[in-house]
């Protein structure tokens, strides 16, 4: 073997394999590399072992047994299915808000107005719990439901004067649906129910304007046959663009009565010919279809991958309100709006909303026709407008929450078809809920639960960076806050495949509809050139925390074409464009952006959450940037800083390469000694950066192939180098790079020579770490600096690794500390991620001061499956097909890893009861799994600067949470 030394200048950027920040999912990156100095000696020079034997095998007698599997947290169990239904409907009069389970939300907002005397019109309740039967049946309704909702119409008759199906006064209903929590728009409603020939006819006669009758009846033929016959919509929308094009009008407000009648037979027509079948004439037939379909809805796909985003069960269901018709189509005395009492954008305190002058509800909600604001209404009709603000402030007054109403006027008389706590942006939710405690509506505990810890996390990110707005293309209205950057994308399947590929893409619709939700869910920002505040788009991106701009009219889109074009420029999909969601504002080309801050209302609800928190929240970050912004948004500490991320800037990579390519400890000793004042420098920074409080040091943890360029790319340059029979020294040591990266190449290099492995293996890296570590930390001790470095061991998984690394990181520590002549207090402990260290946890407590889940690496682990791998290949799969409910990588597997997490703590606490223990893993700033690390009883939770105020608030929801079941349990004593 030859030990002569080579040098060889690179040119060519080399490929290396890094991974991924966050998630340490690998990913190539280009890194230029000048000089690569390798050295060549014997291949077992590599190994420079510690001696182990002194340390034996782990004590079989002081074994500890396996602790009971305990039940999971926060998992409610879908109900046992009850044999008899009891009652199955409701009138407005019997429902209230507390019977949101079984009501949905808007039946029992129905039932609460009703109760408090606001105008609401009659109707009546199906429970969800029929719902449930429904499918239980194999989507049949329970025998006695049409018996008793018979009864129920007849109650609707007496109320109203009106007879269900009549010739003189026909009483129309809407069927609609509602579940527990809002889904907007995600599920089915039928309007005008009711309508056929006859009755129609009894409505011109009665109304005496035929042309409002014959527009109620075509639209509830379409209706009923898009929605309960599920034919398409284009079929009759076409016969609509005919009429419209034949009658030389601008729309079809402008269609005369004979107009609508006519399509109203051609849409009879069209039902016939599509469904093979006629028309039902038959109102109650009518009901019970629709009741049918509204239930069929729950399970529709849109809904399905609503519930799946939003984590909601799919056992719930969602019940049915028939409520009787009111009409805001009836003149110009009559409209529909839907109404705030905050603004849901930025939470002020102010009627915020949209209304339509002779319009249907539906028009609002879908963005098919734009609205005004509703200032427009005082205009128009100041005392309905009075008669609203008063309406918005006594509901705001029962609910102690910001209501979202939907209204109709019928020829000026105000009625409210639905209130139910408004979906708000998080920076509304921080606004709103912050004054409510002011205004003394809510206590600060209640405020506290008011916030959706994930929602948060929206309010952190990025904003446009002010310095670089760039070229302004349109602006829209500003539906949702934030700012988003990616390539354009014109259909919602394209946003879900470019997800796949880690691509970011803004979804540019004329309008949303719930069928582009799942490209909704995938794309980075929304963006419409139609609707407003209140429309889909707007609704459900604000839901989802997603910024959004909506109704940019200016944007011409031809959606076959895939592009828009605005202002004579013109926008192609994969074209990059930029979002302000916050202004409105939509620009050309990606640009920059700034990171967020944390407001004053922000703040105090997160000292409020400090108040009642346990569990310490500490960041994962790895430079002083990082660090002063975790500690900005309230980290008690650093709980994981990741040295090779260090080891990865393009100063350091070359000198970090020539150190794995070193054949020789001594050579490898040389370029340690040119990374150590580096390293010194980042250990400093962060340091000080957190000074007062603790951070905790991982030393060496991912393969050192990571940081050697590709050994297929090479493979191919050095065949090519073959081929062209190039410069000879340029191919011999490019052979000889190849042969190295060979040599440290593993067929399962997260399983091989890493985390603490590396120590062992080469333990100049290690002692070259602590050295920078001590070292900073002695010399800002003697600048008066308060520091209190932890030192951590990544992947221990017998009790030998963490003695023998322990012994090698005092003795480095202690010879700093001494040389140094300054005391440097510091505490050495480990990472536990591998299942065997949760076994032998009571030994490896002998050795380490503290424990630190790594519950990435600790779930690829428990569950077998590749963290690198699983989330782009078979998780989603297992998502969708339910043998999975979440994907482990995000939320904690608490019935597995969270088994073995117990495990270890047990075991680690019999060995050293005060020994401190957190988590580092991603799933450290997960709400859900926050909750299960507060009640597995751990120290801290660590995660990414941006999610350290969501640990905060989960922290504190999660002790809220648990005396309200604790006083709930009293109540519950003291009435037993
Ligand atoms: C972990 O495994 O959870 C961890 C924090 O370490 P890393 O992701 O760097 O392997
Ligand atoms: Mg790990």
């Amino acid at each position: 073997m030859s030990s002569a030394k080579t040098k060889k200048i690179i040119k060519k950027p080399f490929t290396v394999r890094t991974k991924d920040p966050i998630k340490r999912k690998r990913h190539i990156a280009k890194v230029k590399v000048k000089v690569v100095k390798a050295e060549k000696t014997k291949p077992d020079g590599l190994v420079d072992g510690l001696v182990l034997a002194e340390i034996g095998p782990e004590d079989p007698v002081r074994r500890l047994p396996l602790p009971l599997p305990r039940k999971a947290v926060s998992r409610k169990p879908e109900p046992p299915t009850k044999l008899h239904l009891g009652k199955m409907t409701y009138s407005f009069e019997e429902g209230g808000a507390e019977m949101r389970d079984l009501l949905g939300g808007k039946g029992a907002g129905l039932g609460e107005m009703t109760r408090i005397g606001l105008p609401v019109p009659p109707g009546f309740t199906i429970t969800a719990e029929v719902c449930r039967r429904f499918f239980e049946l194999g989507r049949q309704l329970p025998n006695g439901l049409e018996e008793e909702v018979h009864r129920r119409i007849v109650e609707l008759e007496r109320k109203t004067g009106k007879e269900f199906g009549g010739e003189v006064d026909p009483l129309l209903v809407s069927v609609r649906s509602g579940a527990r929590v809002s889904m907007p728009g995600m599920m089915d409603t039928v309007l005008n129910l009711g309508l056929n020939n006859r009755t129609c006819n009894a409505l011109v006669v009665l109304t005496k304007n035929d042309r409002f009758a014959w527009d109620a009846y075509r639209r509830f033929v379409q209706m009923f046959a898009t929605v309960v016959l599920g034919m398409k919509k284009e079929p009759f929308e076409e016969v609509l663009k005919r009429y419209v094009a034949k009658a030389r009008v601008a729309s079809e407000s402008d269609l005369t009565a004979l107009a609508f009648r006519n399509m109203t037979s051609e849409y009879k027509a069209l039902v016939r010919h599509y469904t093979k079948k006629d028309f039902p004439e038959d109102v109650f037939i009518q009901l019970r279809m629709a009741v049918e379909a509204v239930f069929n809805s729950w399970n529709s796909r849109r809904a399905i991958e609503y519930r799946k985003h939003a984590h909601y069960p799919d056992w719930w269901g969602t019940a049915v309100n028939v409520v009787t018709m009111v009409f805001g189509n009836m003149g110009p005395d009559s409209g529909t709006g839907v109404a705030f009492t905050r603004d849901p954008s930025t939470g002020q305190r102010k009627l915020y909303g949209e209304y339509l002058q002779n319009a249907q509800g539906e028009d609002v909600v879908s963005g098919a026709r734009t609205p005004v604001k509703i200032a427009e209404l005082e205009k128009q009709q100041p005392k309905i407008y009075k008669q609203l603000h008063e309406l918005a402030d006594k509901l705001e007054k029962h609910y102690h929450d910001m209501q979202d109403i939907e209204f109709t006027i019928e020829r000026a008389k105000l009625y409210v078809l639905q209130c139910r706590s408004g979906k708000r942006s998080a920076a509304a939710a921080i606004q709103i809920a912050a004054d409510m405690v002011k205004e003394k509506y809510i206590t600060r505990e209640e405020a506290l639960m008011r916030i959706e810890p994930a929602a948060i996390g929206a309010l952190l990110h990025a904003q446009i960076d002010e310095k670089h707005r760039g070229s302004v293309l349109v602006r829209g209205l500003n539906a949702s806050p934030g700012a988003a950057a990616g390539i354009a994308v014109f259909d919602p399947d394209r946003a879900v495949d470019l997800k796949r590929e880690d691509k970011k893409s803004i979804l540019v619709r004329p309008m949303t509809t719930p069928d582009d939700v799942h490209g909704m869910i995938a794309a980075e920002g929304i963006l419409t050139s139609q609707g407003g505040a209140t429309s889909h788009a707007a609704v459900v991106a604000r839901g989802m925390g997603k910024p959004a701009v909506v109704g940019a009219e200016a944007m011409l889109i031809d959606l076959r074409a895939r592009q828009f074009s605005v202002k004579g420029e013109t926008i192609k999909e994969g074209d990059p464009i930029t979002i302000d969601g916050t202004t409105g504002t939509v620009y050309r080309g990606l640009l920059p952006m700034a990171a967020a801050k944390l407001t004053p209302q922000f703040e105090h609800i997160l000292k409020w959450a400090d108040e009642y928190r346990r569990l310490g929240v500490y960041a994962n970050a790895d430079t002083p940037e990082d660090a002063k912004k975790a500690r900005d948004f309230g980290a008690e500490g650093i709980g994981l800083c990741r040295t090779e991320h260090m080891f990865m800037q393009q100063d350091r990579l070359p000198v970090v390469q020539e150190m794995i390519l070193a054949e020789t400890p001594d050579s490898r000793r040389k370029c340690l000694e040119q990374l150590l004042p580096m390293q010194r420098e980042d250990f400093r920074g962060i340091l000080r950066a957190m000074k007062g409080l603790p951070v905790t040091i991982r030393l060496l943890d991912p393969p050192l192939h990571e940081f050697l360029p590709n050994m297929y790319d090479l493979l191919v340059e050095v065949t090519e180098l073959r081929l062209s029979k190039a410069d000879s020294s340029e191919l011999s040591g490019k052979e000889r790079l190849l042969r190295r990266v060979r040599q440290l190449h593993e067929e399962n290099p997260m399983l091989g020579l890493r985390v603490c492995r590396l120590g062992i293996v080469f333990p100049e890296i290690y002692q070259m770490q602590v050295r920078a570590i001590m070292e900073a930390a002695t010399e800002l001790k003697k600048e008066r600096v308060d520091v209190k470095p932890l030192i951590m061991i990544p992947g221990v998984g017998t009790v030998t690794e963490m003695k023998a690394l322990r012994d090698l990181v005092t003795a480095e520590a202690e010879r700093i500390i001494k040389a140094a002549g300054t005391k440097v207090t510091y505490q050495i402990g480990t990472m536990i991620e591998m299942p065997r260290a949760c076994m032998v946890a009571h030994r490896i407590a002998e050795y380490a001061e503290f424990f630190s889940y790594g519950t990435n690496d600790l779930t690829q682990l428990v569950f077998g499956y590749s963290r690198d791998d699983a989330e782009g290949s078979f998780i989603p799969v297992y998502l969708e097909k339910k043998i999975l409910r979440e994907d482990p990588f995000q939320v904690i597997d608490q019935d597995g890893v969270g088994e073995f997490m117990r495990m270890a703590m047990d075991r680690g606490r019999t060995t050293r009861p005060d020994i401190k223990i957190g988590i580092c893993g991603e799933h450290g700033g997960d709400p859900t799994s926050v909750e299960f690390c507060h009640k597995l009883g751990l120290d801290y939770v660590s995660c990414s600067p941006f999610r350290v105020p969501v640990a905060r608030l989960a922290a504190a929801q999660t002790v809220l949470n648990e005396r309200a079941a604790e006083s709930a349990g009293e109540k519950k004593v003291d009435q037993d």
